[in-house]
Order: structure tokens, then C-alpha cells, then sequence
């Protein structure tokens, strides 16, 4: 590779940050400023900034392992892939296709997950494929597409918030989570409009709010009700907008005149007047927009509580109005494409549904195969995850370290170990990769090239910017030598743009439709907003400019109206009792990322954020006799953790807070709920009752 600047994007969260990329001299990396990127203008946080760290870490695979006499041992990659195949062919044999499983990532490319989703349904057969995006954002995409028939993260860039009258923010700490981003919401303030921060913490995001508002873990489903209802009751419902552009008003409406404020208030923990600072401040200006993340989204009721606020949107007029609307802040890097072409357990590329003939058949002739032959829907990420080593026998994993990351993770990684086989492509030996029969050594971001497509739905251009280290092979290569040993020796290209074309043909017509999309024209705009048909015709197609905003004109429904959710506030799946009488809600630290499995590798970021803590209240903290730094136990229905106390008022004192990027003693995922969404099947990672236990240093 040249020794000059290649702009590229970084690995980590779906905000996709614009860098450039040189080599030096020496064999490391430079990261520099990439400032014609809109997103983040140049600006990065030390994630992306350190993020060339892992490409050299010292623990960085360059050689398959096999399991050799109980401990992994370096292979070459023909015994390595031999080992797979015969592995998957042996489960498959034995027990039906549906015993062999596939598990991926959010931050697999386009062209992989694409490709992933593929290799399950046209070389294994099976219909056990999932990834852990449904950990991430399933419970948006299911109430986007309920109420607008279409899940886009944001239906708009992100340069409209600062433009917007009034954002509220449910459930993010953008402050650690995307730093580059709050730069928006500071525009916001700074040309009057304001912000509303709703979680359990006085983050660093809810430090720089107007109105911070902090309920109980699992009860933003009854703030959005109980601010419809003040909505209703003091005449603030656009009318005519609802009569128009809605349905399903009247269901919505009852449920919400149901709610009455004060109900809402002994629920929530939020008060009356509050609520109703909230509600003036987001009805008042001409437009405003409500943006949720994970707090609201991973609960067992995830999908109707972003229901319920998508409720709210509508009632006041604004989704589908300029600078308004609704949108979700999907995490992970590929987040949003890794959930549009194919390694959901329901979903076909061009986010189509399995079940749909019509899809199977689009997508079955793409694919040169019999729809018939095509599985139906799988089990989704937990699911799966619990049938490992009953019904499913033998599992690939690409992108993911479920061991750290899964909810009752104890119980994961034994399900994990009763494999008959597991296979894993990481680039590092992380937590779940350990466990494998078989590592493949991977090529990692900036040593390959492919698409993201980040949280505005905006499609990107990795670049390459370095040689691969020797040793080690790109997932594409996997696929396509497991293919070829599994009998399918075509279909399975390594090129990534020639993946990129097969998908744009899979994709057309879709709902994420990218068949106007080329790898020129994301070289040179800067990426492209989704959809962006084709229209038949290949001058046409690079004239198409993609669609920044969606809804103006109908939302993505049959009917073209958007549809409001008859939603009801229930409890979460576990209320705090006598014997776990107070509540933990997990999240992320600025310094860290998902289950660490890169980020602990950079001593830089190790420094700042160097393990688990328990985040309590002084009053918490007073009752348990434990000072600052004490080692405290948090013991669920689950498991135990534990990990030293961090005292702060900025939580309520009936929670507790663990970051969940750390495996061992630590692991805040031990003691999460599996409960599942009925609907996004996405599990209660943030609400669950534990007890405190002080424990002797
Ligand atoms: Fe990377 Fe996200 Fe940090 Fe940007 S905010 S540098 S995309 S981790």
C-alpha cells in the first residue's frame, strides 16, 4: 500500500467517524483529521483515535488455532478450514441443517453480513442465523416499521438537529457513548432550541440538557404515556395532521387519557410539573424531534416503549415534518446495514421479510437458487444462543464475543461450551473465541475494504488503507473457502465490490434499496442516504441523488399513513422484592466498546476505563456500609458480580449502574434478565432486581 493519507472511517460505533489513515515508516498507523466528512468534521473520540492500536496489538492473531488435546494450537489455514467443513458437514449429517448455527455482528460490512446471511440459508440450509444487533437497536426497527413500514435509524441527517426547536433524548449517554456528536445538540442550544435528556442518570449528557429527567429503570413506556396525556389535555394533538397523515388515533388516545399524570408520577419517579415542562418545551416550537437509544429499547416492552414515543410524535405533528420526527441512535458500526441484508433470523437483503413469498423469490433468483430451498425464520440472538448444545450442535461466529456481551452470560458461555463444535473469526482471542474448536485469524477494518452504512442510513466507503498482516485471511475468503469445501463453489466472491454488486441487485426494490448505489459514487460524494434506486437504467442510476429525509411526502406504510400503537405501560420482568429489592441498569463508558474485545487491547484506553465498577448512591452505599472503591457484590436471580464502588449522587438510590465491557468477576452481564420482547425478541438488559452485598477486602 502507498504511504499516503487514505480516507476512510473508523471501526467502532455507528456514527462512523470520517479519519485518514497513513502508514509510517515505522509500521504503525497514523490516524489524522478528516474534516470533508459532515458527521464528525475532523473530530474523534480516543476510541478512534487509538483505534490503530489493535491493528498492531501484540495479542493480534496471524495464525488459525485448532483444539488439540483440550488447548488451541497454531494450524495452517487448509487443516484450520478442513476442520470447519468437516465439522459443520458432520453436525448437518447427523442432525439436520437446523443443527448447525451461525451467529454475526453489527460490525460485520455490508458485504459480509450480506454474504454471512447468504452461506447460512445457501450452504448450510439453515434457518438458525442471528446476530447480536438484536441486542442493540431490534426493538426501534420493530416499532419503526410498525408505525411507518419502514426502520431507518434516523429519517434524517444528523446537521438537522441543530435546527430542530426541541430534542428529546431517551435513554443516551451520547456524551460517552459518541462524543463527536454532542456538537450537534450544543448547535441546538446554542441557536435556541432545547434539550431533554430522559435517564435513570445524571450522565455527562444529561449535564448539558435544559431538562433532565431521571424515572425508574423500565418505566419510560409510562413518561411517554403520561406526556401524551398532557398533550391530549391541554389541546397541544395536531388534528389535522393525525386525521391526514395517521391511523389508529382513538386506540392510541385512550390508552393515554388512561395514563393520568399522577399515576405516571408514582410510577416513574418524575413529577407532575416536571411532565409538564417537558410537554411545553417539546410542543411549543415550530418543530422538534425525539431520539431514542438503548435505555427504552433494551426491555422486555422495548418495542412499545418506543411505540409509546413514536406515539407522541404523531399526536403533536411531527414525524415526516422538516427538522421533526422520530429517530433511534443505532450503535454498533455496521448497526444499521448489519439488520438490512440478511443475517436477521426473519429478514431477507433489501431489509426484505423471509416469510414474503414474493421476497424469496426476488432474492432465490439473485441467489440462482429454488425459493423453496430457501429456510424459513430462525431463532432470534438469545434463542439461539440458549439452544446451543441442544438443538444446535455446532455454531459459526463471526464479529462477536457473546460470552461478555449476551444477557445471562454465565449461562451463555455453558450453553457455548456444550457445543459438539464452534467455530470463531475474531482478530483477537476474545472471551467466546477461547472457547472455539476452530480461530480463524481475520483481517480487521483498515486491512480491507467495504461498506457501512451508519446511523442516518448513510451509506460509506471503508477504505483500505494497509497490507494485512501475513497469516491472516479476510472473512469473504472464509465464506468462499467453506463454501467450496461444503460443495457451493460459486456465489461466494472475495472481492468485496463484487459482493457490493450482487447486493445492490438483491436489495432492489426493497425497502433499503442500494441498487443505484456504486462503490464510485460513495468514493465520491462521501456516501449515500438509502433509498437510492437504480430505476432500470444505468445513467439513471448515478443520477439518483438517495433520500437524506424520509416521510415528507407518505410514511412507508400501504396506506402511506403512519400508524399509532395502542400501548399500555406494564412492568418490567422483574420488580425489585424483599430479596433483590433494588434495581441495576447496565450501560457504556466513553473509553470502552460492546464486550471490550478490541478496545481492552489499547493501553491508552485501558488507563482511563480500566474495569467494572458499581455506580450507587451515597444513600445506597450509607446502608451498605461501603466507602468509595470497596468491592460490593451485585447478586441477581442470575449470578453474582462483583466490581468497586463508584458513589455519586447522579443516580437514583433505588439503581445501581455496571458498564457491562469487562468478562470475569466483573461481568455485569451475568446478572442481566434474558426476559424477551414479544415482538423484537430483544432481551431486558436494562432493568433487572438485584440485592447488594458488601464484601470483606
Ligand atoms: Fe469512532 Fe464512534 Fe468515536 Fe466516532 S464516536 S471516533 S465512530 S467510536
Amino acid at each position: 500500500m502507498p504511504n499516503t493519507a487514505t480516507p476512510t472511517h473508523c471501526p467502532y460505533c455507528a456514527l462512523q467517524c470520517g479519519m485518514n489513515l497513513t502508514p509510517a515508516p515505522d509500521g504503525t498507523v497514523e490516524v489524522s483529521e478528516r474534516a470533508d466528512f459532515p458527521v464528525n468534521r475532523g473530530a474523534l473520540c480516543g476510541k478512534g483515535r487509538t483505534a490503530p492500536a489493535v491493528l498492531s496489538t501484540s495479542v493480534r492473531l496471524t495464525s488459525p488455532l485448532v483444539r488439540s488435546g483440550g488447548t488451541l494450537v497454531p494450524a495452517s489455514w487448509e487443516e484450520a478450514l478442513d476442520r470447519i467443513a468437516e465439522g459443520l458437514t458432520r453436525t448437518r449429517t447427523e442432525h439436520g441443517p437446523d443443527a448447525c448455527g451461525v451467529f454475526g455482528g453489527g460490525g460485520l460490512t455490508n458485504e459480509k453480513a450480506y454474504t454471512l446471511g447468504k452461506f447460512a440459508r445457501v450452504v448450510l440450509g439453515t434457518s438458525q442465523i442471528d446476530y447480536n444487533g438484536r441486542f442493540c437497536m431490534s426493538s426501534a426497527a420493530a416499532a419503526g416499521i410498525k408505525a411507518f413500514g419502514l426502520d431507518r435509524g434516523l429519517p434524517f441527517p444528523l446537521e438537522d438537529i441543530p435546527k430542530s426547536g426541541c430534542v428529546i433524548l431517551v435513554g443516551s449517554n451520547l456524551a460517552e457513548t459518541m462524543p463527536p456528536s454532542l456538537r450537534f445538540f450544543n448547535e441546538l442550544r446554542e441557536n435556541g432550541g432545547t434539550l431533554i435528556v430522559i435517564d435513570p442518570r445524571r450522565t455527562k449528557t444529561a449535564e448539558q440538557a435544559d431538562l433532565h429527567l431521571a424515572p425508574r429503570p423500565g418505566t419510560d413506556l409510562a413518561l411517554a404515556l403520561g406526556m401524551l396525556h398532557l398533550v391530549v389535555a391541554e389541546g397541544r394533538t395536531d388534528e389535522e395532521y393525525i386525521r391526514e397523515r395517521t391511523t389508529g388515533w382513538e386506540e392510541a388516545r385512550a390508552e393515554a387519557l388512561a395514563h393520568w399524570p399522577e399515576y405516571v408520577e408514582r410510577i416513574t419517579g418524575v413529577s407532575v410539573p416536571e411532565l409538564r415542562e417537558a410537554v411545553r418545551m417539546f410542543c411549543e416550537p415550530e418543530s422538534a424531534m425525539v431520539l431514542t437509544a438503548r435505555g427504552p429499547e433494551q426491555q422486555s416492552k422495548g418495542t412499545d416503549t418506543v411505540g409509546a414515543w413514536i406515539n407522541l410524535c404523531l399526536a403533536t405533528g411531527r414525524a415526516g415534518r422538516p427538522l421533526s420526527g422520530y429517530g433511534c441512535l443505532t450503535g454498533q458500526g455496521n448497526g444499521q446495514g448489519g439488520r438490512e441484508h440478511g443475517q436477521k433470523a426473519d429478514q431477507l437483503p433489501g431489509y426484505r421479510k423471509l416469510d414474503d413469498p414474493e421476497a424469496r423469490r426476488h432474492v432465490a433468483e439473485v441467489w440462482g437458487v429454488d425459493p423453496d430451498s430457501l429456510p424459513g425464520p430462525g431463532r432470534s440472538a438469545y434463542e439461539l444462543l440458549d439452544a446451543l448444545g441442544t438443538d444446535i450442535r455446532a455454531l459459526l461466529l463471526m464479529a462477536s464475543n457473546p460470552v461478555v456481551s449476551a444477557p445471562r452470560a454465565a449461562h451463555v458461555e455453558e450453553r457455548i461450551k456444550s457445543l459438539d463444535f464452534l467455530a470463531v473469526c475474531d482478530v483477537v482471542l476474545s472471551e467466546t473465541a477461547a472457547l472455539a474448536d476452530v480461530v480463524l485469524p481475520v483481517t480487521q477494518w483498515a486491512e480491507e475494504t467495504g461498506t457501512t452504512t451508519n446511523l442516518e442510513g448513510r451509506v460509506l466507503l471503508r477504505k483500505q488503507a494497509i497490507t494485512p498482516p501475513s497469516g491472516v485471511r479476510s472473512d469473504l475468503e472464509v465464506m468462499h473457502e467453506l463454501a467450496d469445501r461444503l460443495g457451493v463453489e460459486k456465489g461466494f466472491p472475495t472481492d468485496a465490490e463484487e459482493v457490493f454488486e450482487e447486493l445492490r441487485r438483491a436489495s432492489a426494490g426493497g425497502v433499503a434499496d442500494y441498487s443505484g448505489i456504486t462503490y464510485r459514487r460513495l468514493a465520491e460524494e462521501n456516501g449515500v442516504f438509502w433509498p437510492c434506486p437504480a430505476d432500470g437504467d444505468a445513467e439513471e442510476a448515478v443520477e439518483h441523488p438517495g433520500t437524506p429525509r424520509l416521510f415528507h411526502d407518505r410514511f412507508a406504510t400501504p396506506d402511506g399513513r403512519a400508524r399509532f400503537a395502542p400501548v399500555a405501560h406494564r412492568a418490567t420482568a422483574e420488580e425489585p422484592d424483599d430479596e433483590y429489592p433494588v434495581l441495576l441498569t447496565t450501560g457504556r463508558v466513553v473509553s470502552q466498546y460492546q464486550s471490550g474485545a478490541q478496545t481492552r487491547r489499547v493501553d491508552e484506553l485501558n488507563a482511563a476505563a480500566p474495569g467494572p465498577f458499581v455506580e450507587l448512591h451515597p444513600r445506597l452505599a450509607a446502608r451498605l456500609g461501603a466507602a468509595e472503591g470497596d468491592p460490593i457484590a451485585v447478586v441477581s436471580r442470575r449470578g453474582r458480580a462483583v466490581a468497586p464502588a463508584r458513589i455519586t449522587n447522579s443516580i437514583r438510590p433505588d439503581t445501581v449502574f455496571m458498564p457491562f465491557h469487562w468478562p470475569g468477576e466483573g461481568r455485569a452481564n451475568t446478572l442481566t434478565n434474558p426476559a424477551l420482547d414479544p415482538t423484537s425478541r430483544m432481551p431486558e438488559f436494562k432493568s433487572c432486581a438485584v440485592r447488594l452485598e458488601a464484601v470483606a477486602s
